[in-house]
């Protein structure tokens, strides 16, 4: 987008926020440093989109915004405020600077405001939920209600989130009642993946089974079905995931989840006529998987990796690594799980496969490459297999280091051979 030249404020402000919205997300920062450098001072129009922006591309000049705005005293706009600690919430989540620290600094803000609405409460409870803080989340939220504030469709979704992540049945149980019964907030299918999510954990997968059956079926789409059949594999519950994956096929014929995951279950079981069934179900849909591929932020550079991924700079090191770590594991006492091969992109149960899976590659390639003490942060578009997942805690505990996977579905803090998600995800 050209720059609005010998324009004034309006017209950078109005350029920004049509780059925000078009996920020009580079282009806004640039018209930003651009409005300054020309001795423009921003405004409450600006902050914003600006904002909103950074915390997209997981950099973090929230520090430098936060000064600038505090200055001009932009802070006491509300709508400032909101896109400040969502700013820094978002930050937390990506991991772009340590998650707490960014938390931190959004409840700085949040604590210096004068006033808040449902979105700044709920953007302080989503930040927590998503860093595996649960009881900070509930806590923010009572202190919510108290004010006088009404909490709408997205507080409850991440209040529920935190609930089920953090192990709080109950609790979750309660608000989910009272969201429609005290605050008039309609369950959507959000609130319930939440809720078969939170009861999955609790391994009460009948009573997951009775809310669904007795809830409307307009709410509940493919997600909800898919968190039911989440935890039917973690509970090996072959008869129900069968039913689930029905229902997914239904709302979303071309999601590959259900195959795969029923293949995991089957072969967990040693149902390997199931498995071949279920395989060759999903062949003769025509359905293929995404592959599924990592990435690790080191000094300010993505490096992305596939399975079996020879393209790095770097790749006889990573290789070499990886065949060390594996070595080091299984001295430890890590036993390959190859009934998990079909989650990612290995063509077959090969233990060779899952070594080279992309977020072992990643890893591999962070302990390389992230200077010791610091955390490594690995991404991975699709969830992470049950093996990886064993594999790159023991990898944590034997190396001394922490390792922050995110995958698609949640955080995963790995420390001394333990995981924040608490093996559940
Ligand atoms: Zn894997
Ligand atoms: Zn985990």
């Amino acid at each position: 987008m050209a720059s609005p030249v010998g324009k004034g404020l309006v017209a950078y402000n109005a350029a920004i926020s049509r780059c925000a919205r078009a996920g020009l997300h580079r282009r806004a920062l640039e018209l930003f440093a651009e409005m300054r450098a020309r001795g423009l001072r921003a405004d409450e129009y600006t902050l914003p989109p600006v904002l909103n922006s950074a915390a997209l591309l997981r950099v973090p000049p929230a520090g430098a915004l936060h000064a600038l705005l505090l200055r001009d005293g932009l802070a006491l706009h509300l709508h400032v405020s909101n896109a400040l600690v969502d700013a820094y919430a978002k930050l937390s989540r990506v991991g772009a600077a340590l998650a707490t620290g960014s938390l931190r600094d959004a409840r700085t803000v949040f604590d210096a405001m004068l006033t808040r609405c449902a979105i700044t409460w709920t953007a302080l409870i989503v930040g927590y939920a998503q860093n595996g803080r649960g009881r900070e989340s509930l806590a923010v939220y009572a202190d919510m209600v108290r004010s006088g504030c009404r909490p709408d469709y997205v507080t409850f979704v991440g209040l529920l989130f935190a609930c089920s992540h953090a192990g709080l049945v109950d609790a979750g149980k309660a608000h989910f009642q009272s969201m429609q019964s005290e605050h008039g907030v309609a369950p959507g299918p959000d609130h319930y993946a939440c809720m078969v999510d939170l009861l999955g954990r609790a391994g009460r997968l009948d009573e997951a089974v009775d809310l669904l059956d007795g809830s409307p079926a307009a709410e509940l789409d493919a997600t909800v079905w898919k968190a039911l059949l989440a935890a039917c594999r973690t509970h090996r519950n072959a008869a129900l995931a069968e039913r689930a994956a029905a229902m997914v096929w239904r709302l979303d014929p071309a999601d590959a989840v259900p195959y795969v995951m029923l293949s995991n279950l089957y072969s967990r079981a040693r149902r390997w006529g199931d498995v071949a069934r279920v395989r060759a179900l999903m062949r003769s849909r025509g359905i293929s998987k995404e592959p599924g591929c990592s990435w690790v932020l080191v000094a300010g550079v993505t490096h992305v990796f596939h399975a079996d991924d020879g393209d790095h700079r770097r790749a006889a090191e990573i290789h070499r690594k990886v065949e060390e770590m594996t070595a080091r594991i299984r001295a430890r006492g890590h036993v390959p799980d190859t009934e998990w091969a079909l989650q990612d992109e290995a063509p077959e149960g090969r233990e060779e496969g899952l070594a080279h899976h992309s977020e072992r590659l990643a890893v591999a390639f962070g302990l390389l490459a992230v200077p010791a003490g610091a955390p490594i942060r690995v991404y991975k578009n699709l969830r992470v297999c049950g093996d990886c997942h064993a594999a790159i805690k023991t990898v944590a505990e034997v190396y001394g280091r922490e390792i922050i996977l995110r995958d698609s579905n949640c955080f995963h803090h790995m420390k001394d051979g333990a995981c924040s998600c608490g093996d559940y995800w």
